[in-house]
């Protein structure tokens, strides 16, 4: 059974005792601090009052605010909204910026809501959680189904609430409204960052390493952008409704013209059609999973043949199959080192709202490459000098870094 909290303390567990932590000491580490669940009525186009369940789980704020995305979608439930909150601590640490971690979400499917219901699920889940949100207390950021102009509402309705402008309590804003340049394509950059760093360990050439990446959504189709701009060879991407292959490789951004104008990927000529299960067994050199949590299960991961897998997804691999992805000696680096480029130009970006700063595109991204590279550098020389796997090397600089804070 894949219960996503379950599996995010089974991830951390050996770093724990690598680290000499004991269990006690643990579960204060693993537990949310604190799980808020609201429900909140929203009067419909209809006119009919309905309620909406939310939550928000604030599950460690050692080393500052609370950070994390807010996600609307139909499957949110507890159990994922702690794990993925358990990740924004490891990830925040790891990224080395001053968050702790956080997470929310509605439960709603955005496709059966009109844009004015959609503005009012929005502004009631910043109105039920205005006491335990704020720049110092907790920063949310866009996830699944929310976006920038998601986070322009909240920012509005929590400083009506709050009596003055209060930009800095959220991040991924629209840059006329304090968003910071750079955060729409930073998760997919540090990503690419990632990948360069892995190609230049492990001498491979980019023109010779073929990557599959699975999701097209905000981060795989930036991942994608940045990796090709590299020289790597795309030859395989997807969207929900199925992905697209050819091994000569595929030009991303005639791929994501195609499916702007038809809707999807799957009739695009110039590729095969391969389902999204198929397109993480391809003979390909790196697998990229970027929508889904646990798409690479125990049934699967044997027939995995990707060298090296970049989690761009939270939480795409299970513990089962990290257990057999390792014996097969594929390299996967985790999500909470992969991913963080996001949350670290939210940092950017609450911090220049702090300090009403304005950065250029080209200064951000710097910065970025910086800070993934620095991350990268740090587990890597935990990973060599302990001999341990990139996602256990990435928790145990995490954990040090939360238990220092701690102290
Ligand atoms: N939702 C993103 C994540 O999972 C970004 C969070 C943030 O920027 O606060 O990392």
């Amino acid at each position: 059974m894949n219960d996503p909290f379950q599996n995010s303390i089974k991830q951390i567990s050996e770093s724990a005792e690598i680290l000499g932590i004991l269990p006690g000491a643990l579960k204060k580490l693993t537990e949310p601090q604190r799980v808020v669940t609201v429900h909140f009525p929203v009067v419909m186009d209809s006119g009919e009052e309905k309620i909406f369940y939310g939550l928000r789980s604030q599950h460690n704020n050692a080393r500052g605010p609370y950070k994390g995305g807010i996600r609307f979608s139909p499957e949110v439930n507890e159990s994922e909204v702690k794990a993925l909150s358990s990740w924004m601590t490891w990830k925040c640490a790891v990224a080395d910026i001053p968050f702790g971690g956080g997470k929310g979400g509605v439960v709603v499917d955005t496709r059966l809501l009109s844009k004015g219901e959609l503005e009012k699920v929005a502004r009631g889940f910043v109105r039920a959680l205005f006491d335990v949100l704020g720049p110092n207390k907790d920063v949310p950021a866009p996830d699944m189904y929310t976006n920038s102009e998601t986070m322009d509402i909240m920012v509005d309705e929590y400083s009506k609430i709050a009596g003055a402008r209060a930009e800095a309590t959220f991040t991924g804003k629209s840059i006329g409204n304090g968003g910071s340049e750079g955060r729409t394509e930073a998760t997919g950059f540090g990503g690419a960052v990632v990948l360069k760093l892995l190609a230049e360990k492990f001498s491979l050439k980019p023109e010779e390493t073929k990557i599959a990446i699975q999701g097209i959504g905000n981060v795989g189709q930036y991942f994608g952008i940045f990796a090709e701009k590299q020289g790597f060879k795309i030859v395989a991407l997807s969207d929900s409704k199925g992905g697209i292959y050819n091994e000569d490789g595929i030009d991303i951004k005639d791929a994501l013209a195609y499916k702007n104008t038809h809707g999807s990927l799957a009739s695009y000529e110039k590729a095969s059609f391969v389902s999204n299960e198929d397109l993480l067994l391809l003979p390909v050199d790196v697998l990229v999973p970027s929508a889904l949590e646990n798409v690479i299960t125990a049934e699967n991961a044997s027939k995995i043949h990707a060298k090296y897998i970049i989690e761009m997804a939270n939480g795409p691999v299970t513990p089962e199959a990290d257990v057999l992805l390792e014996e097969k000696g594929i390299i996967s680096v985790p999500d909470i080192l992969a991913n963080s480029g996001g949350v670290a130009t939210s940092y950017f970006e609450w911090y220049q709202n702090m300090h009403k700063e304005t950065w250029t595109k080209e200064d951000v991204l710097s910065k970025l490459t910086e800070k993934m590279t620095k991350a990268f550098n740090d587990v890597w020389a935990v990973k060599t000098e302990k001999n341990i796997s990139t996602r256990k090397a990435s928790y145990v600089v995490a954990l040090q870094r939360v238990i220092d804070a701690g102290k």
